[in-house]
């Protein structure tokens, strides 16, 4: 339930795929950065010019890579997707870069975790659309100068502190996405139901909504298991307590919170004595990348108010305590 869709199988792939809005009046919520790319694009549209270029950050699962599919859609250009680790080379980069037509869209994810010798041929392609390629080695090594088609370069990153400067400063419009409210995630949670033809009843909706951790990957993905829920054990619709089964089987708390949210918290808090305590050392406590806790886990807790980052480590907060009904010391009644 992280929200990463690596761990997906096939069908499971097609099924969210399927889920994927198209176009701008598909895609529900961020007006603010919806409203403002509209008009980007408008504009580069009607100039004939290439979309300058594009960051997109923040958790994963919120719509990064959808947004860049129906920026390029609209734009009416091709997306070429690919992500940071995997471009080992520039010749990688190069191979990509020259295969762009005018005013294509060339989607990064992970751009935080890019080569820096890649990036580095990333700057010149993205500020005066060409790149120097060197041909052979040692005394026979000459460099030539390949012109490119002008590109929209779409980055997105979890990570937005990641990046290094020179490259975060050649981006011309940077957008920051944040979690979704429960009203917002309901009407994707309804979407996406009737895109899949299972009829839930607006409670429920509004139940798998509020414990999706603000995330429309995650109301996405408990839908599709409480729709096998209310395959096997109702008649087919999705009704509250059908609702409530697959969450409690699916061990999504009260509060939306999952497994490793409150494994994290409990950790924290039993043998830390609730903190300070180091992202590494809560790492490894609980069995989990440190990354991924700082990508997936922390920002939702530290937005929801269960967790607070200090300078000298993380803090559960009176909320976390509560929320796990331990009395927090000192005495102040849990
Ligand atoms: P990651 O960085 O992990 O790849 P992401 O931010 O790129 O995540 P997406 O893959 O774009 O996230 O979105 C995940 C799923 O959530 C998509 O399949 C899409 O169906 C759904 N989704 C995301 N945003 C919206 C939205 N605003 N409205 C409706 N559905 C959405």
């Amino acid at each position: 339930l992280t929200g990463e869709s690596e761990g997906l199988s096939a069908s499971e792939k097609d099924a969210e795929k399927a889920l994927r809005p198209l176009s701008f009046s598909d895609f529900t919520g961020q007006e603010k950065i919806v409203e403002n790319i509209k008009v980007y694009v408008q504009a580069a549209k009607q100039r004939g010019e290439a979309l300058d270029h594009v960051l997109l950050h923040g958790p994963p699962g919120l719509g990064k890579t959808t947004l860049s599919h129906i920026i390029a859609n609209e734009l009416q250009t091709s997306i070429k997707i690919t992500s940071g680790p995997v471009l080992d080379k520039p010749s990688d980069l190069a191979g990509l870069l020259t295969n762009l037509e005018a005013n294509d869209v060339l989607f990064i994810d992970e751009i935080h975790r890019l080569n820096p010798i890649v990036e580095e041929y990333l700057y010149s392609a993205m500020e005066d659309f060409r790149i120097d390629i060197m041909l052979d080695s040692g005394p026979n090594a000459r460099s030539i100068q390949i012109g490119l088609s002008p590109f929209t370069l779409i980055g997105a990153t979890t990570r937005a502190g990641l990046l290094t400067s020179p490259l975060r400063a050649r981006f011309g419009i940077n957008a920051r996405l944040e979690y979704y409210d429960a009203n917002l995630l309901t009407s994707i949670v309804k979407r996406s139901s009737a895109i899949l033809q299972t009829p839930i009843a607006d409670d429920a909706a509004f139940e798998l909504a509020r414990r999706s951790r603000g995330t429309p990957r995650i109301a996405n993905t408990l839908l599709r298991r409480t729709r096998d829920f209310a395959q096997i054990k109702g008649d087919g619709t999705i009704a509250m307590h059908i609702a409530k089964m697959a969450l409690n089987a699916l061990d999504v708390d009260e509060n939306g919170l999952d497994e490793m949210d409150n494994r994290i918290l409990l950790t924290i808090i039993e043998k830390f004595k609730g903190g300070p305590v180091g992202i590494s050392t809560i790492a490894s406590a609980v069995a989990e990348e440190a990354e991924t806790i700082e990508e997936v886990y922390e920002p939702f807790l530290i937005q929801e108010g269960y967790l607070k980052r200090t300078s000298r480590g993380r803090e559960a907060t009176e909320k976390a305590y509560k929320h796990l009904k331990i009395a927090i010391p000192g005495g102040r009644g849990a």
